[in-house]
């Protein structure tokens, strides 16, 4: 076995020998009736004396041979780690060494987090989204415990990936609306008369109110507990509870309206005709817009009289009182249909 170690020092030069790194070549792992059959006791043994092998390399070889230390010392790392490198043959394993050493570094900490769900705490002065995916079954009751300040969070760490969380409530009027008139002329312009285009547009809506119901109740408030379903709830509706007063993550991003337009756009197309699709999805459309303001005016505005003071309080009453109920924003009608008017006790207090 010596021999063999010190012939393949002198082909090589064995920095690596120098950390204990010792790869499968290394071993008279093809000798008969070797007692060495296992990785681990072997690898251990290299890792835990550096100073022994250093000197029993430099007298087997050039004693004047410098040895250039890795990157990241096998030695230092992870023992699960270093076993899983020892699987490799020498060449692959320093190369993954050298190379990924960075990556490997990422891996137990990534490990690291993922164990550590279960005491994991959100830093809210980093950004928010990467964060709260690790709160797991813990992420529901945290997002549904509202912080009422004006001010919001920081979502990325990434400055065009935080610019693109923001929006201005008044781009949506200024963007969708231009669009709504488009599209309402255009079935005009297709030989529906004005009256019949109004009628379409209402039901149109209408249909928005049902949508506005379900995609709240049954998305927005869907249950999850694993990382990147929190997430992606987080980034859905979660930071709106969360931050209910944060007027910049109120209202729909303008990008991703478009993007869920093109689904929505062949649903309606189902069930209209060529000419009257148009204005039943700019009626929806245009049932989009209100909602968006009205739930802006909702959690911003101070109205005096009714029906917006009541629908103030109904809101409120849905994110700081009973969340499972009250899911109607520009009106309670849904909930009514559906039962899920909140009580009537909270109603009076709030
Ligand atoms: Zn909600
Ligand atoms: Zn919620
Ligand atoms: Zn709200």
């Amino acid at each position: 076995m010596e021999d063999y170690r010190a012939n393949a020092i002198e082909k090589q030069n064995y920095t690596e020998l120098e950390h204990g790194y010792v790869g499968l070549f290394d071993r008279p792992r093809f000798e008969r009736g070797s007692t060495i059959s296992c990785a681990w006791p072997f690898s251990a043994l290299y890792a835990a004396s550096p100073e022994k092998r250093r000197k029993k390399l430099q007298t087997k070889t050039n004693p004047n041979k410098k040895i250039t230390p890795l990157p990241l010392p096998i030695c230092h790392c992870n023992p699960l780690v270093r076993e899983i490198l020892l699987l490799f043959p020498r060449r692959i394993g320093s190369f993954l060494l050298e190379h990924f050493s960075q990556i490997l570094r990422h891996c137990s900490w990534i490990l690291e987090m993922v164990a550590q769900e279960e005491e994991f705490t959100v830093d809210l002065n980093k950004p928010l989204v990467f964060q709260v995916g690790h709160l797991g079954e813990q992420y529901q009751e945290w997002v549904h415990q509202p912080i009422v300040s004006k001010e919001g969070p920081r979502f990325f760490g990434n400055n065009v990936l935080e610019f693109l969380t923001r929006t201005k409530w008044y781009a949506v009027p200024l963007i969708w609306l231009p669009v709504v008139f488009w599209l309402l002329t255009t079935s005009l312009r297709m030989g529906h008369r004005l009256s019949d285009v109004a009628l379409m547009a209402a039901l149109g809506i209408l249909i928005w109110t049902l949508v506005e119901y379900v995609l709240h109740r049954f998305l927005f408030h869907i249950n999850t507990n694993s990382y990147w379903a929190n997430t992606a709830h987080y980034l859905l509706h979660g930071c709106h509870h969360k931050h209910p007063m944060d007027g910049l993550r109120l209202v729909f991003p303008p990008a991703a309206t478009a993007i869920l337009c093109i689904p929505f756009w062949n649903l309606v197309g189902l069930f209209t005709t060529a000419s009257t699709t148009p204005a039943v999805f700019g009626g929806g459309l245009l049932g989009y817009v209100m909602y968006d303001c009205t739930h802006y005016y909702l959690h911003h505005g101070q109205p005096s009289h009714d029906p917006a003071k009541h629908l103030k309080k109904y809101h409120l009453n849905h994110h700081f009182r009973i969340q499972d109920k009250g899911f109607g924003i520009t009106s309670s009608l849904w909930d009514i249909v559906f039962g899920t008017l909140p009580p009537q006790i909270s109603a009076k207090k709030a």
